[in-house]
C-alpha cells in the first residue's frame, strides 16, 4: 500500500478506512463477501493492462497469448464446477450477464415472465427502471402471501395465458430453496425460454446444497462475487446450441474488451470452489443461517416465510414499530451491516420498507458458527428491541467489537 499511499493518499487513506470497517463491523449484507488474498492478487494484477477482444483463440488483438490461458482456464471450471455445456466468463457484472441474454435470445416488445422485485426478485428481471422492464413486456409473478412462498400455480396460470417468450427464475430476497425443475417444466408447457438468474445461490448449488438449475433451464447466470465468493462480475452458462449468440451478445454485443484481471481473479475464485473446504463452508452458511433464524425468532422478530433454507433471512420489523431504514440505520451505528429491504405486499416505499435482509455468507468467511450466530441474533434483538437504550446500545457495541477481535479478517 506504501505506493499507492505516496502517489494518491487520499484514495489510499479511503481503501485503508474501508479496510478497518470491514474488519470491525459484521457484515450481514447477503449479498457481500470476502474474497481470499489469491483472488484479489488476481484481480490486482497486470491483466489489467490487456485488451483483448473476442474469445480464447479468435482475438481482434495481438499478445494474447496468456490472457488466452487464463480465460480458457476460467470457462473450463465454471463448466466442470456447474456441470455446464458452455459458458462465457467476460460479463462485467450480474446485470450485464442478464442483459446479454436478453439480447441474445429476445426481440424488444417481447414478453418475459419474472419474479416481482417487490417479492424478492432483481431488478433486473423486469423493474419499469431497468432495461429489461423498458424493452420488454413485463408479466410479474410473486410469493403466495399467506406462505410467503413462490406461488407456483400463479405462474403456471399466468404462463400460459401469457404465452412469454421466456420465463425468469432467481431472486434477490428469497429464503426457500427455488423449484427449477417444477418452473422448467412450466415454461416448456408454455413453449417459453427458460432463464435462472442463481446470483445469490450460486456457491450452494456449486456444492450441492440447493438443487442445480443447469439441467432444467436454457440459460443460468450468476455473478460471482455472492456466496460463490469470487470477485465482482457475472457468468453465463448455456446449452451448446446457445453458445455462439450468448457468446455474440457479449460481445461484441453488449460490451466491448473483457477485464483479464478480473477473469483471472473468477478462474482462482472457481478453483477454490471445487474444494473440499469450500463444500464445508457452504455448509457451514446454511447451518448459520438457520441458527440465526431461529435465534431471531426466540427474540421476538418475524421471519418472511417462517425462516430460511438458504443463505438469508427476511426480517419483518413492523412488530418492533420500525421501518426497514429506521432498522438499517439503528444496526449501523453498532457495527452490523444490514441493507433495507421491501417484504412481500410492502405498505411503504422502496425508500423506507418494513424488512432487513440479512445473509450469513461474509461472517460465516470470518470463522463464525452457530454459537456465534447466537450473539449476533442477540445483538440484533437489543438494539432493535431497544432503539432508545443508550446503555442497551453499548453493550451490542461491546458484544461487535469481542466478535470483531475473535475472527479477524485479513489480518
Ligand atoms: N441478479 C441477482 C439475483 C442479484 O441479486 C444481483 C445483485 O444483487 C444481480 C443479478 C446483479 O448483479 P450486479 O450487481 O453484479 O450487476
Amino acid at each position: 500500500m506504501n505506493l499507492l499511499a505516496n502517489s494518491d493518499p487520499e484514495i489510499a487513506q479511503a481503501i485503508e478506512l474501508e479496510l478497518r470497517r470491514q474488519q470491525n463491523k459484521l457484515e450481514l449484507i447477503a449479498s457481500e463477501n470476502f474474497v481470499s488474498p489469491a483472488v484479489m492478487e488476481a484481480q490486482g494484477s497486470v491483466l489489467t493492462n490487456k485488451y483483448a477482444e473476442g474469445y480464447p483463440g479468435k482475438r481482434y488483438y495481438g499478445g494474447c497469448e496468456h490472457v488466452d490461458v487464463v480465460e480458457q482456464l476460467a470457462i473450463d471450471r465454471a463448466k466442470a464446477l456447474f456441470g455446464a455445456e458452455h459458458a462465457n466468463v467476460q460479463p462485467h457484472s450480474g446485470a450485464q450477464a442478464n442483459t446479454a441474454v436478453y439480447f441474445a435470445c429476445l426481440q424488444p416488445g417481447d414478453t418475459i415472465l419474472g419474479m416481482n422485485l417487490a417479492h424478492g426478485g432483481h431488478l433486473t428481471h423486469g423493474s419499469p427502471v431497468n432495461i429489461s422492464g423498458k424493452y420488454f413486456k413485463i408479466i410479474p409473478y410473486g410469493v403466495d402471501e399467506n406462505e410467503q412462498r413462490i406461488d407456483y400455480d400463479e405462474v403456471r396460470r399466468l404462463a400460459l395465458e401469457h404465452k412469454p417468450r421466456m420465463l425468469v427464475a432467481g431472486a434477490s430476497a428469497y429464503s426457500r430453496v427455488i423449484d427449477f425443475a417444477l418452473l422448467g417444466q412450466i415454461a416448456r408447457e408454455a413453449g417459453a425460454l427458460f432463464m435462472v438468474d442463481m446470483a445469490h445461490i450460486a456457491g450452494l448449488v456449486a456444492a450441492g446444497l440447493h438443487p442445480s438449475p443447469v439441467p432444467h433451464a436454457d440459460v443460468v447466470t450468476t455473478t460471482t462475487h455472492k456466496t460463490l465468493r469470487g470477485p465482482r462480475g457475472g457468468i453465463i452458462l448455456c446449452r451448446q446450441q446457445l453458445a455462439a449468440a450468448i457468446n455474440k451478445a457479449v460481445f461484441p454485443g453488449i460490451q466491448g474488451g473483457p477485464l483479464m484481471h478480473v477473469i483471472a481473479a473468477k478462474a482462482v475464485a472457481l478453483k477454490e470452489a471445487m474444494t473440499d473446504e469450500f463444500k464445508l463452508y457452504q455448509e457451514q452458511i446454511v447451518k448459520n443461517a438457520r441458527a440465526l433464524a431461529v435465534k431471531l425468532s426466540e427474540t421476538g422478530f418475524s421471519l418472511i416465510s417462517g425462516g430460511t433454507d438458504n443463505h438469508l433471512i427476511l426480517v419483518d420489523v413492523r412488530g418492533q414499530n420500525l421501518t426497514g431504514k429506521e432498522a438499517e440505520r439503528l444496526l449501523d451505528e453498532i457495527g452490523v451491516t444490514v441493507n433495507k429491504n421491501a417484504i412481500p405486499f410492502d405498505p411503504t416505499s422502496p425508500f423506507v420498507t418494513s424488512g432487513i435482509r440479512i445473509g450469513t455468507p461474509a461472517l460465516t468467511t470470518r470463522g463464525l458458527k452457530e454459537a456465534d450466530m447466537d450473539v449476533v441474533g442477540e445483538i440484533i434483538g437489543l438494539v432493535l428491541n431497544n432503539p432508545q437504550d443508550e446503555a442497551v446500545k453499548a453493550r451490542a457495541r461491546n458484544l461487535v467489537t469481542e466478535l470483531c477481535e475473535k475472527y479477524p479478517l485479513y489480518a
